[in-house]
Order: C-alpha cells, then structure tokens, then sequence
C-alpha cells in the first residue's frame, strides 16, 4: 500500500484531498497544526471509505517541529516510505504593502514557502531511492497573477511553483514527479469572510469551487495516469485567470 502525508488535511481542502487518496487505496498521514478534534473527522472520513490512515500534528513552518515529526516516523517505519507527499497547509494574512508588519510578511512566508523544503528535502531521499514518488503542492491563482492585499501570499505561492519546476528538472530520471494545483476561489474556512456574492460575478462559472474538485485534481496528479506530467501547475479556478 502506498502512503501518503497530506499537509494541513485536518480541514478545507487538504481534507478533499485526505479522502480522495483513501480512495484511491493509500494509507494515509493526516498532518494537522491545532484543529486535532478536525483532524479526527478527516480520519473518519478516510476510514468510512474504506480506507487507512493516521494523524501526525507538526506547524509546518517550524523547521525543528517538522524535522523531529516527520524522522521520528520515518524511524518507527523501517522497510515502509512516503512515497506520496502534498503540501497543503496554508495560511493567508492579508494587508496592504504599505501597512504589512513583519510578523504578516514572515508567518505566511514560513507557511507556504518555507515548508516545501523543509519537508520535501526530507522525504525526497526515499523517492530517489525507490524510484517512485509524487509531490503535489496546493499553490493559487495568487501566485499566478498576484493579488492586491497578497504580497505575502502572492510571494510565497509563486515561490512554491518556481520551487516545483526546478525540483521537478532535478529528480524526473528518477521517476519522481513534482507538480502542483493553483485553486482559485474555493469554499473553505479560509474564504468564509469572503462575500461570495460579490466575487462570483467575476469568475466565469459564476461559482466558488469546492474542495472536492481541487482534490480531483491532486488525485489525478498522484495516480500512475500522470506519469509522464511533471513540472506542471493545474488551474482549478472556474475560469478565472488575469
Ligand atoms: P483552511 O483554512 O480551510 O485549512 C487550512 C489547513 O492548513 C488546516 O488543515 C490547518 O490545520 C492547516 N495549517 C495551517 N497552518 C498550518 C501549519 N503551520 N502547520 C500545519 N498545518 C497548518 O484552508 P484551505 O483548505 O482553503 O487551503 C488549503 C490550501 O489551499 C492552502 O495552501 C491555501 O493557500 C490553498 N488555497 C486555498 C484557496 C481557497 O479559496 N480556499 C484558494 C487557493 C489556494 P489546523 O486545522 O490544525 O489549523
């Protein structure tokens, strides 16, 4: 059975995304931060499915949190590796340029950006090793086209695709893809102060999106039916582009 880690699956669309690979027959490592209680309907969900799975809390952005979670599993796994891994945990903290604090710059920085190489450079080795892996990161329309009130988030997005084409080249002979998914606005608690009413007459579907079909796209990214796509950014935005 393959095993998959899913950043951030306590909620929103990494929770999709959890469930969507039960399905498609992986044990999943439901990672979350602080919303355990979350993180254990994910795991019921997986299991309803038909399907395995376990929590393993670390904050992403803490380099020591992520590197003692993560070998410490890897310790207690002998003969067994990750050979699934997607980065989606994520956090936004908009304000304009010109009034964003350091603290608003740093924390969504070492959240989005910061942790695709605090994890991924962990669980590389064993793809490599084995010859087979998937790395999908949850990036955004924001990181495309850039946001008003997101230069952080805009930034740190835009960061994690650049990071991916460049992984992608580095490790492909090795049978080791590396893409990822650009949402546009989907309905999660991250968009809940977000007036839908308003904003949906701009995306062409005239819809926000929903977790679900974000986590379509990872699953298809992940499965042996993408195997000769890497280095690539899905959009799954109803449309919406600049
Ligand atoms: P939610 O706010 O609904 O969920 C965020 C998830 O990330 C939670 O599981 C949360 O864990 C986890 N998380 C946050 N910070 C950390 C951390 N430091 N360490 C570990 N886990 C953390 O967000 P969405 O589901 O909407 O977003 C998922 C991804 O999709 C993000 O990367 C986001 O940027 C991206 N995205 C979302 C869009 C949208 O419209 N919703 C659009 C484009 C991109 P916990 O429950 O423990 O707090």
């Amino acid at each position: 059975m393959k095993i998959a880690l899913v950043t951030g699956g306590s909620r929103g669309i990494g929770r999709s995304i959890c469930v969507k690979l039960a399905e498609a027959g992986h044990h999943v490592i439901i990672n979350y931060h602080s919303r355990k209680d979350e993180a254990e309907v994910t795991l019921k969900m997986v299991q309803e499915k038909g399907g395995t799975g376990e929590l393993l809390a670390f904050d992403v952005s803490r380099q020591n949190e992520v590197e003692s979670a993560l070998n410490g599993w890897i310790e207690g796994h002998k003969g067994e590796y990750i050979s699934v891994l997607v980065n989606n945990a994520g956090i936004r903290k908009d304000a304009l340029v010109m009034w964003m604090k350091d603290d608003e710059w740093n924390d969504v920085i070492n959240t989005n950006l910061n942790s695709f190489l605090f994890i991924t450079r962990i669980l590389i080795k064993d793809m490599l090793i084995h010859k087979s892996g998937r790395i999908v990161s949850v990036v955004s329309l924001s990181g495309i086209k850039g946001l008003p009130g997101q230069a952080n988030y805009s930034a740190a997005k835009a960061g994690v695709i650049g990071a991916t084409k460049a992984l992608a080249q580095e490790v492909a002979k090795k049978n080791v893809t590396v893409n990822a998914v650009a949402p546009g606005f989907i309905r999660t608690d991250m968009t809940k102060d977000m007036d839908e009413s308003q904003i949906k007459a701009m995306i062409p579907m005239n819809r926000f999106g929903t977790p679900e079909e974000v986590a379509e796209a990872v699953g298809f990214l992940v499965s042996e039916k993408a195997s000769y796509i890497t280095g690539n950014v899905i959009n799954v935005n109803g449309g919406l582009y600049t």
